[in-house]
Formats: structure tokens, sequence, C-alpha cells
């Protein structure tokens, strides 16, 4: 049922005052530096409170159910609560330190999970105190998943796995890795694969960082050599990790489409006051450049359209937003406008934007040239950009399927 605007600013009122009790104020300003990190900088005693607040009150993981750790609120709420995070400079660091395991492997537990699987992983990831990451894609299965051949043996009271992943985010210092296994060799592609939790700490797991061409070292190769998984931690039914997979991957996606804030968002700073300051004003106090002024009004009007287009959605589903296929759109439409967005903040920066290090350029001139950088991977990681729009031609369009089928 929806809910009223006078309960929900009953809400408001109430997320005010746990915020301004609660949230640091030295962090305030800080989400760029703390989330975009290649990790979190546990050094800072400020930012250990505020995870742990944060964590106990179940609000990282806002609208997940309140007896599995999470904050019980509703899709409106907790977008109540959010705009009141970025209204004063703070951000969400669970979503960093529970890797995947928020925006993705959560949801999912919570949805094809065993009622034992929920109370052992749930309130970790609630926390933030376990590191999810993800492995699905190989060396020789990338868009194409549905041909990977990481092994799962049944050895009878464990799972054997054998074989490799590759671009794992975080799998050098995860604790779990939600791993797609072929369990039936013989079942035709999509049927013989299954969902299996891994607990990351043993040695029969390699994992070997590659670096990226922003610098970090966000992902590995990973290696597993006879590795061992509990007989329960099989996600879903054997041989059904397809559907569990894929429906992973729209949690995925629907993270990825600008929707979920806790990211420091309100803090971004505003393409109009680079603009002013770098590239400056003519006479009638427009931006000299005519042409740029043009394509950062386009930017502009899309980038509003797209959060106001994500507004309606929440609104039209009565504050009960649930993951679609729509999300394909939206993951386009996010990677589009972000990556818009660093071309032409690096544009207006001019020769300030060329820098990689040195005195010479402040801090927000070289975060820009990085932002563009890894902005490149938005439309690859999550199914690249043309894979999502083989799936909105597919099952929104419903299209005839213009490719083989494995
Ligand atoms: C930063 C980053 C983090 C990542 N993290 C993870 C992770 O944690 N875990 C994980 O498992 N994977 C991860 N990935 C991998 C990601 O899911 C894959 O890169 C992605 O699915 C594309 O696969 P590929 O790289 O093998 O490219 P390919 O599948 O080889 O595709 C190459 C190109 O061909 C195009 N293409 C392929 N098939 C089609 C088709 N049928 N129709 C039209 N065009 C097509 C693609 O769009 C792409 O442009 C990550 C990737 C990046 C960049």
């Amino acid at each position: 049922m929806a809910q009223s605007s006078e309960a929900l600013e009953t809400f408001r009122a109430e997320a005010k005052s746990w915020l301004a009790e609660n949230f640091p104020p030295s962090l305030a300003g800080q989400a760029g530096a703390v989330l975009r990190a290649e990790s979190v900088d546990r050094s800072n005693p400020d930012l250990d409170v505020w995870i742990k607040r944060l964590g106990e009150k179940g609000w990282g993981t806002p609208t997940w159910p309140a007896e599995y750790g999470g904050g019980g609120l509703s899709q409106l709420e907790a977008q109540v609560l959010n705009q009141e995070i970025d209204a004063i400079g703070a951000f969400n660091p669970l979503i960093v330190t529970a890797g995947m395991g928020i925006t993705m492997v959560g949801p999912t537990i919570l949805e094809y999970g065993t009622e034992e699987q929920k109370k052992r992983h749930i309130p970790k990831i609630c926390l933030g105190t376990t590191f999810w990451s993800l492995g699905y894609s190989e060396p020789n299965a990338g868009s194409d998943l549905a041909s990977l051949q990481c092994r799962a043996e049944d050895m009878g009271d464990h799972w054997r796995l054998n074989g490799q992943k590759t671009w794992t985010s975080g799998a050098d210092v995860s604790d779990w890795c939600g791993v797609l296994c072929r369990t039936d060799m013989d079942a035709p592609k999509r049927d013989g694969i299954s969902f299996i939790m891994i607990d990351m700490n043993q040695s029969e797991i390699e994992t070997r960082p590659i670096r990226l061409i922003a610098g970090a070292s966000p992902f590995c190769e990973t290696f597993f050599n006879n590795a061992r998984a509990k007989k329960d931690d099989l996600l879903g039914d054997l041989n059904a990790g397809w559907t569990v997979g894929k429906r992973l991957l729209q949690h995925e996606r629907q993270s990825q489409t600008g929707s979920s804030s806790g990211m420091g968002g309100g803090q971004k700073r505003s393409l109009r006051d680079v603009a002013e300051k770098y590239v400056g004003l003519d006479a009638e106090g427009k931006l000299a450049d005519p042409d740029l002024r043009s394509r950062l009004a386009d930017h502009m009007m899309e980038a509003r359209a797209h959060s106001l287009t994500i507004a309606r959605i929440v609104a039209e589903s009565r504050g009960n937003a649930k993951v679609s296929a729509a999300a394909s759109i939206l993951k386009n439409a996010a990677s589009r406008v972000a990556q818009n967005r660093a071309e032409l903040l690096l544009e207006m920066l001019g020769n300030q934007g060329l820098g990689w290090e040195g005195e010479e350029y402040n801090a927000d001139e070289l975060a820009a040239v990085r932002t563009w950088l890894s902005g490149k991977a938005m439309s690859i990681y999550g199914g690249s950009y043309e894979i999502q729009n083989n799936i909105i031609a597919k099952n929104i369009l419903g299209l005839p399927e213009n490719t083989q089928r494995g």
C-alpha cells in the first residue's frame, strides 16, 4: 500500500535526527575519497564508527527484512533516507565493505536461499563484515556466459571446484564468492550450471590481480585448484544456476541504473560551476563556447530526464519497485549519462584534464581523468551495452533473436 506523505515526512524527521546523532561530521563530503579508493581505509576511527552504527541500524541495506538485520523500510522510505544521507554529505560505506554482497549476492540469497543460508549470510552482509565477490566470467565465457567451463564435482560430503575465472572484482580481498560452475557436463549448456557459494579463505584458491587503465587493480584472475565448498553452499536447485545467476545479474543492473544512492551523489561537482571556472562566460553571462554550451545543455537535460524516470518508476510502483528486464534500459542510460558527463568534464578542464600525477594538477582534476578512464568499464561490466540492447530487443520489445543460440 502507498504510504501517505505525512507518514513519509514523519519518517524523514526520524531519519534526519538519527543521522544528526550518528553520522560523524568529519566524514561529510568524503564519499569520493572513501568509496572510490581501492579499499576502505579502516584506520580512520570515525569511519569505523559510522560503518558499525549504520550496519547495526540496518540502514546500509534499508529495504531488506529486519529479521535478517536489514532496515525493513519501504522503497519510498529508503528513497527519503537516501535524500537525507545526500543532504548532509553522508554516504553508505557498506556498499564497499560488503563487496558485491549488498548490490547482488544478498538480494539473490534472500530470493533463492534456504532459511539457514539467509540466517548465515545476510546479517553479516547487513553489517558489512563479509566481503563478497562474484565468479561468473571466464577467459572464454564473457557475454556468452553459458559456455563457462569451471567445474564442481559432487564428492559426497562436499563440492570440489576446478577451473579459472577472470575479471573477478575484489577476489583477492573477498571472504566469499558466488561461483557459477558446471555440475552436469552432459546437459545442454544452460541446464548443467549451478550457483555455489564458496569460502575464499583456502589455499586451493589463487587470485592474481589485473591492473586497469585507470591505475587501480580492482579485479583478478581466479584459479580453483581442487577447492572445497560445503554441500549446503549450493544456492537454489542443482543445475538451476542459470536461473539464479540471471536473476543476480538483474540485481547487478538495477544497482547500476543510478537509482541506488548512498554513493554521496549529492556531493558531485556541478558541471555548470566547472564550466564557468575553466571555460568562462561571455559578455551576456553565457558560457563562452557556444558549441560546448549546447552539448552541456543536452547532457544536463538527459541526466535530469534519467533521474526523473527513476523517480517515476519508484513512485508508479507504489514504493515497491522490483527488479525487471527494464533494468537493462536504465543501465544503458545510466552508463551513457555517466560517460558523457566524464567526457564533458575532461573537455572543460582543457590542459588541466590531461594529468596523471604531479603538483600542477589539483585533486579534482586528477580524479576527473581517472573517472573518465574507469567509466569506460561501465558499459562492459554487468553485461555489455550491446548485450543489454539484445535483452531489451528480446525481452521487452519481443523482437526475434538475432544471435545464435548456444
Ligand atoms: C571493471 C569490470 C569488473 C568486472 N567484474 C566482474 C566480476 O566481478 N565477476 C565477473 O564474473 N565478471 C566481471 N566482469 C566481466 C564482465 O562481466 C565481462 O567483461 C562482460 O560480460 C563482457 O564479457 P567479455 O569481457 O568476455 O567480452 P566479450 O563477451 O568477448 O565481448 C566483446 C565485445 O563483443 C560484443 N558482443 C559479444 N557478444 C555479442 C552479441 N551476442 N551481440 C552483440 N555484441 C556482442 C560485446 O558487447 C563486447 O563489445 C567485469 C568487467 C569489468 C570491465
